[in-house]
């Protein structure tokens, strides 16, 4: 997106009229901004320009509340697939509404969207600081979680009618998308309904938000599999050990958890393609030199290995072939078709990483997120997510959030790291691929050459 469509206003839905209970704080200033870019070089356009740069709202508590929180009722529903510290958001909330604000009827909607419809009988959840006490000690949503489409008027109706005046939305780019209908929804007919959403993909690619929540747990689970995976290869000759990781579109997990160690010596993710022939000649030679190789492959990439399926979830979102599989068949086929006998190991720790409680860091993450997010819903704000950006909780537009996904940069320092620490080749492209998207010659400045980079390896 060009600097000049950054929009970074905030819908408000109106007037702060009442003063702020909570005491002995820093309240935060309305005109409070975090600025959008971090280095001089990106900002100089601006400032050449004397323009201010442009700038996100600064989370925080406000003097002045739009909602009284005396007779405020609030909502909380968690949507999509699990991720580490749905419980520790959900806990934050509901402690931050109630201690902070005095704020004494939280529902807890069950099941996603369809706890907010009325006719299918999910009775929400009475949410008291009590009740959540020690529910970030385990992993999943106390709350349930579902997918499938839900009409936003029927939703409305039942906000409506349980007079919820602000509805937290925990969940990924279509829980975004959704509660931005219930917003518009509720706006069309004149209710004051202020919806909040939380990102939550443990994928880390949501935009304007530089951090989510689960993705650190996501990493520090991710290295027992390639540890146990590098055990595997390293105790059989011709040892492969395959890792599937999350990252549908986005390779963060895959990235990072190349990083913990040097275990891993190939990382494949969406954003970069490869052919299975580069693939499988490069492995072969990792065999030859070395004797055991670890994988570690991203969920979504090498989609266009496979043939497509066509097929979608409730919530119509394309399901991806299984890579993981798919690679597993090709690399024994490949290794048996040229006589070289190896043992293959395939872990797919997805689910286990998916429903694990938070790290301890990510569980503080996930309670200043949930704090965050109160102090904007009892300001009156609306139709926004809570973000991290440049060191700072801030407010970013549903609208931006979900603009676009946030992607790894395969010029960028993370994956020549990535790279440098796997030793694998840089374009694993067919020729013809690599012409027509025109990038610059494969060398990247900090790239080691290869040699240097095996020798790199353990
Ligand atoms: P995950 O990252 O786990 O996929 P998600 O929030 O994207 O999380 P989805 O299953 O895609 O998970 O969506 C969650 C809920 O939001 C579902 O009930 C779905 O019907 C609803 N939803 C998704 N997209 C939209 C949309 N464009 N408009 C309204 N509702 C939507
Ligand atoms: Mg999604």
């Amino acid at each position: 997106m060009r600097d000049s469509d950054l929009d970074f206003t905030v819908a408000r839905l109106g007037e702060c009229r009442h003063r702020s209970p909570v005491s002995g704080v820093r309240f935060t200033d309305d005109a409070e901004r975090v600025i959008y870019h971090s280095t001089l070089e990106q900002m100089k356009p601006w400032l050449d320009a004397g323009a201010a740069p442009p700038a996100m709202e600064a989370a925080g508590p406000r003097q002045m509340l739009y909602f009284d929180p005396a007779g405020l009722t609030c909502g909380i529903v968690t949507c999509g697939g699990l991720c580490p510290g749905l419980n520790d958001v959900v806990r934050s909330i509901v402690r931050s509404l109630r201690l902070n604000y005095g704020v004494r009827t939280i529902y807890g909607f069950r099941f996603g969207y369809e706890g907010l419809v009325g006719r299918l009988g999910h009775e929400p959840l009475e949410l008291t600081p009590e009740f959540v006490h020690r529910i970030h000690e385990g992993g999943g949503s106390i709350l349930g979680s579902s997918r499938g489409h839900q009409d936003a008027a029927e939703m409305v109706d039942y906000l409506k009618d349980l007079g919820v005046g602000v509805l937290f939305a925990i969940g990924g780019d279509g829980t975004l998308r959704g509660a931005q209908t219930i917003g518009e929804e509720a706006a069309r007919r004149g209710l004051e309904i202020g919806i909040i959403g939380v990102p939550k993909t443990i994928d880390n690619d949501v935009s304007f938000v530089q951090r989510t929540f689960g993705f650190e747990t996501a990493v520090t689970e991710a290295r027992r599999a390639t540890l146990a995976a590098n055990a595997e290869a390293e105790a059989a000759r011709n040892g492969i050990g395959l890792v599937k990781l999350m990252g549908r579109d986005s390779g963060f997990i895959a990235a990072y958890s190349t990083l913990v160690n040097n275990h891993v010596n190939f990382c494949l993710v969406p954003e970069v393609p490869f052919t299975l022939e580069k693939f499988l000649s490069a492995l072969q030679q990792r065999l030859e030199r070395r004797s055991h190789a670890v994988v570690v492959v991203a969920e979504g990439a090498g989609q266009d290995l496979m043939a497509k399926s066509g097929e979608r979830d409730a919530s119509g979102n394309v399901r991806y072939g299984d890579i993981g599989a798919f690679l597993r068949n090709a690399i024994t086929d490949h290794f048996t078709r040229h006589g070289v006998a190896i043992t293959l190991k395939y872990i797919d720790p997805s689910y286990t990483i998916r429903s694990v409680p938070a790290t301890a860091h990510d569980s503080a993450f996930c309670l200043l997120l949930g704090q965050s997010a109160v102090h904007a819903g009892l300001s009156g704000r609306t139709n926004m997510v809570v973000s991290f950006w440049n060191h700072h909780f801030t407010h970013v537009p549903i609208s931006l959030a979900v603009s676009e996904r946030k992607k790894i940069d395969p010029e960028d320092t993370l994956w020549n790291s990535v790279i440098t620490s796997t030793g694998q080749p840089r374009d694993m492209r067919s020729r013809r691929e690599a012409r027509s998207a025109r990038l610059p010659p494969t060398r990247s400045p900090i790239a080691m050459t290869p040699t240097t980079n095996t020798a790199l390896k353990e």
